[in-house]
């Protein structure tokens, strides 16, 4: 079916609706299929991102879509005061199948903002229920994005996105150094020493605020927008986990962007040994074909809920939406199924070493990392000094444009996020991506790199 043949009479004019931006027209997609988007004006653009890493079965999967249409024609809506659906009871069992010793239930909601949001509520909660009353502050870190609602932009260290706020985001929320191997790590420090360091400042974080006062810890497990794709130095968490127990504070992880199996396993967590008290995730989950997002909580937080309120005091209209949650069961089935976790692992490798070899050369990539289906390029002006571009250059959305030009959809990060670093560019293909695929993206990045260093180095 064609757009043409949904909206035969519809004029389509730019004007009513408020875009991201009131000064760029974004681009008008009528299909997108597999891992192609077909535009209006008859472009057809290779899409390796899935917009912010959501598609994680391909565009226009029919099975997903006529489950969903299954689901629309036996029940759209019940409100989950009183009632519940099929559909978010399978999921809710599906999800939680393999991990019942890590985690005691699930919450659906909509979008990442409103699990971030949750899991912070969730977590004053559990110490307001343990008579804990002063356990109300947080610690989250500099380079770290939890969400556009105010207390996951008040975790979050994305200071363009804060910045017309500042006077009300919440004073409650500390921040810590984030982890980054490529910038953080001094030049003669070994890993174990850098991971030290940032434990310690955990631990003297909480000491500064008083452990008495201290809720949760809350961190991406692979930094996703701000910085790109940036992995904790290995045993990083381990050292956070202790401290988190040491202090009685909540490991609360969000893998919005970098869960649901992105990285070749459904929680970025499991490569990390630990388990966090709550994890939030959303995006891959499902698929793009509805909203959809999680909050995960583990069983001594259900467990003290359970002993008093017996409720979590959180709820949404639109909380475990039937649609939204038959489409992410149909999306899991399709993983398990086709086994596209060990796709993930495999394609995700040759995805790393084909950016390896096609880039390392340029002189404007500065540092390739990532993990699984989930990579990003930092560009420096001076490989050898790591100094960054002026934000004013915009280099990442200068690649990112080109690299459209060239047709191919990569998602952009800019240096003017945080005016210092992270001008990057990220790439997070479906799960079923294949070799020549890979291929194909990472030759168009590298020609459109090798564009702008003609044009603007
Ligand atoms: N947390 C992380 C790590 C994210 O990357 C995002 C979105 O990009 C969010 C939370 C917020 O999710 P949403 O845009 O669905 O509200």
């Amino acid at each position: 079916m064609t757009v043409r043949e949904v909206y035969p009479e519809e004029k389509i004019s730019s004007s009513s609706l408020l875009h991201r931006s009131l000064n760029d027209s974004p681009h008008l997609v009528e299909k997108a299929i597999g891992s192609y988007l077909y535009l209006q004006n008859g472009t057809k653009i290779l899409d390796s991102c899935g917009g912010a890493a959501v598609i994680s079965v391909g565009h226009l999967n029919q099975t997903v879509i006529d489950r969903m249409a299954d689901q629309l024609r036996c029940l759209t809506y019940v409100h989950t005061l009183e009632y519940t659906s099929s559909p978010s009871e399978i999921l809710a069992e599906k999800l939680l199948e393999n991990y019942h010793d890590q985690i005691g239930k699930v919450f659906f909601a909509t979008s990442g903002s409103e699990a971030s949001e949750g899991a912070y509520k969730l977590a004053i909660q559990y110490f307001f229920e343990r008579g804990l009353t002063t356990k109300t502050k947080f610690i989250s870190r500099n380079q770290s994005y939890h969400g556009n609602c105010l207390a996951g932009l008040s975790l979050s260290g994305h200071k363009g996105r804060r910045a017309p706020y500042e006077h009300i985001l919440n004073s409650d929320f500390h921040k810590i150094s984030d982890t980054n191997e490529y910038r953080g790590k001094l030049k003669h420090e070994s890993t174990d020493d850098y991971v030290k360091r940032l434990v310690d400042e955990l631990e003297s974080k909480i000491l500064e605020i008083g452990p008495e006062n201290v809720a949760g810890f809350f961190a991406e497990t692979i930094v996703g927008a701000t910085a790109g794709c940036v992995l904790p130095p290995k045993n990083y968490f381990k050292g956070i986990r202790q401290i988190c127990d040491k202090y009685d504070v909540l490991l609360i992880l969000d893998e919005v962007m970098c869960g649901s199996g992105r990285t070749g396993t459904f929680f970025a967590w499991e490569q990390e040994d630990i388990v966090p008290d709550i994890t939030c995730s959303g995006k891959a989950l499902s698929s793009g074909y509805a909203p959809l997002s999680a909050i995960f909580i583990g069983h001594k937080i259900i467990k003290t809920l359970s002993n008093g309120s017996s409720a979590f005091n959180n709820g949404h209209t639109y909380q475990s939406f039937p649609l939204s949650c038959a489409a992410a069961n149909v999306v899991q089935d399709i993983i398990s199924e086709n086994n596209l976790l060990q796709n993930v692992k495999n394609q995700g490798n040759y995805l790393g070493e084909c950016l390896s070899r096609k880039l390392q050369n340029l002189k404007s990539v500065g540092n390739i990392r990532g993990r699984g289906l989930f990579w990003a390029i930092e560009f420096v002006k001076d490989k050898l000094s790591k100094e960054p571009f002026d934000p004013s250059v915009k280099y990442g959305y200068r690649v990112q444009k080109t690299a459209w030009s060239n047709g191919l959809a990569v998602y952009p990060g800019s240096g003017t996020i945080d005016g210092h670093y992270g001008d990057h560019i990220l790439i997070a293909p479906s799960f079923d991506v294949s070799e020549d695929l890979i291929e194909t993206i990472t030759n168009i990045i590298a020609q459109s790199i090798q564009d702008c260093e003609n044009k603007y180095l």
